[in-house]
């Protein structure tokens, strides 16, 4: 039994088979085997040179038919390899002998032979280097186990572990067979993160190397409330998570019982809980969560499942989607926040060395105006569906939000001209996501008609610390004593200007915060629907006077730990059995 310490992105238990998806570049650690698993570990390793083999000659077979024989002699060429009787023995050698991990074993022969052709003079020769690496990354999926790209195929439920996954793997969880997730990479805010945290199923990153830990087939337990990864668990540890899974299971239908509640503090003040959502038909599934509308439609996850930009009619219809789904409450669809980690069509984009201080959300618009306006001609016609308003990220200066505004005048007489239907009066709003937009807040409420605070961004700059680098995620946190001055001076002065202030980043959703939040002023937040049922439950256990109290005493502090430290223990007076 091993346990791995990571970064929670979704609550709850989720036990079963591991599968390990392909990473394109294995590193395998060195890991060594009690010496009466030697028998099964070179038995794992038989069985993943005859798959290998058969893999590559029915692959050998295809090219044949489809390129030739020169082509499939390419294969033929990798088939030799395998079959190779020295490079095998000494993979078995290194197992036998030093109870190596059969990957490990596998690995490290494999990167010797591939230095020896790097070392060879004839350049043709060293092109086999790539040929190398590519049976050795087919050897190691077949030593660690069943692995597909294509996550639509499972079938049977599992665990899925991975070095990392992109947004669009993420996004097809939904419809696989996933249980919960295990990946190396991460950090919480990373968008990959949210959309885990979507999907809604227990999941656990920044493990930094337990998709070379896990074989395929191993049992592996995800704890996501406590944020570890346990692999082959023993019997009892076992007993106690298939007891803790079906706890769980029970804690969310109680929370279920709140979905048609009010959120609704003690003292009789309404707190609005929106949803924060990727696609369309998550509008309708946050409404049944209970919550009150959506906060934050990021409409750039559009490009996810599609290969160039998607048009104004697919764009239209998306959001009359989302609208639709929201059944007359308010929805506040975000423009495209492209740029940083959330490309569109990554082979397009130049690499920027500091993409998180590049031509990302609002610049990227503001230098693509015909990319801007087509999707400001969709939202201004889907708004006529319902109680709708727009919102521009990352607005930096007052130039930036008046520019965009511009061109919502420009879409719209675009739009009268054609004779289109469209919503002319739209609400036009900004998302407050840097110091500059946080010290001159002032100003901008002169201007918008309303704020959202996108913590995830507004931490990064204001701590300067990447959001998605897993290097540095201990830095980053809400709990820091800036942030804390930040967000009171920021909703102070939209309290006084009396502009509709809510919050927007995953802050909103982390039950901690509440309290704090709350005694702000905050009256408005919205967050990944699966966290709406917690937040929720504790709104209504607490009074906004008691609020005011944790907040002035959060404020006092001097470090994280300390503000981290109270506000956890106050939240767990409220919810004493809840997982915070
Ligand atoms: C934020 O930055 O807090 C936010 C909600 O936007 P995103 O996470 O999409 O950058
Ligand atoms: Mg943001």
């Amino acid at each position: 039994m091993e346990i791995i310490r990571g970064i929670a992105v979704a609550p709850g238990v989720a036990i079963g088979e591991a599968v390990i998806l392909n990473a394109s570049d294995y590193r395998i650690p060195y890991r060594t085997i009690e010496s009466e698993n030697i028998p099964s570990e070179l038995e794992r390793l038989e069985q993943a040179f005859a798959q290998s083999i058969d893999e590559l000659s029915k692959q050998a077979e295809l090219v044949n038919i489809q390129l030739g024989r020169d082509a499939a002699n390419v294969f033929q060429w990798h088939i030799g390899v395998l079959r190779d009787e020295r490079l095998r023995q000494s993979i078995v050698a290194l197992v036998k002998d030093q109870l190596a991990a059969a990957a490990y074993a596998a690995s490290s022969v494999m990167r010797d032979y591939q230095r020896r052709f790097m070392q060879m003079s004839d350049p043709l020769l060293v092109e086999r280097i790539r040929d190398v690496q590519d049976i050795e990354r087919r050897l190691l999926r077949n030593i660690l186990g069943e692995s597909r790209e294509d996550l639509a195929h499972l079938k049977k439920p599992v665990i899925l572990v991975a070095h990392d996954l992109t947004p669009t793997q993420t996004a097809q969880l939904a419809e696989s067979k996933v249980l919960g997730v295990a990946l190396d990479a991460g950090a919480a805010t990373s968008h990959t993160a949210i959309l885990l945290r979507s999907w809604g199923q227990p999941g656990v990153i920044g493990l930094n190397d337990v998709s070379t830990r896990v074989s395929g087939g191993d049992t592996v337990v995800i704890d996501g409330t406590n944020q570890i990864v346990i692999i082959n668990p023993n019997e009892t540890t076992l007993k106690e998570y298939e007891a803790r899974e079906v706890a769980f299971v029970r804690l969310a239908d109680e929370l279920d019982e709140l979905r048609d509640l009010p959120a609704e503090t003690r003292d009789g003040v309404r707190v609005q809980l929106l949803s924060n959502i990727e696609f369309p038909q998550e509008a309708a599934s946050g409404i049944r969560k209970g919550s009150d509308g959506v906060g934050l439609y990021r409409t750039e996850f559009l490009f996810l499942r599609h290969e160039g930009t998607p048009s104004e009619e697919e764009q239209y219809e998306s959001y009359k989607a989302a609208i639709l789904g929201a059944d007359g409450k308010q929805v506040t669809i975000r423009t495209f926040d492209l740029g940083a980690d959330k490309y569109t069509q990554q082979r397009s984009y130049e690499q920027e060395r500091n993409p998180m201080l590049g031509l990302r959300s609002i610049r990227y618009s503001l230098q693509n105006l015909d990319m801007f306006k087509v999707q400001l001609r969709a939202i201004l016609r889907a708004a006529v569906h319902g109680d709708v308003r727009l919102m521009f990220p990352l607005i930096n200066s007052l130039m930036e939000f008046r520019q965009a505004k511009m061109t919502v005048h420009d879409a719209l007489e675009d739009l009268e001209e054609a004779g289109l239907p469209c919503k002319r009066d739209i609400p036009t709003g900004m998302m407050l996501e840097t110091p500059a937009a946080a010290i001159q807040v002032t100003e901008f409420c002169r201007e918008v008609a309303f704020i959202s605070i996108g913590t995830n961004d507004l931490i990064q700059y204001i701590l300067a610390v990447d959001r998605g680098n897993e290097r540095v995620c201990q830095f980053y946190t809400a709990s820091h004593p800036a942030v804390l001055r930040a967000l009171r001076d920021v909703v102070r002065a939209c309290t006084r200007a009396g502009i509709d202030c809510s919050l927007c980043g995953e802050m909103a959703g982390q039950p901690m915060y509440t309290l704090f939040l709350l005694g702000l002023g905050l009256r408005k937040f919205s967050m990944a629907p699966a966290s709406i049922p917690e937040v929720k439950k504790l709104v209504r256990l607490v009074s906004i006077a008691q609020a005011e109290r944790v907040a002035r005493r959060a404020l006092s502090f001097d470090t994280e730990l300390q503000v981290t430290n109270y506000l956890c223990d106050e939240t767990r007076k409220v919810l004493p059995e809840d997982p915070i």
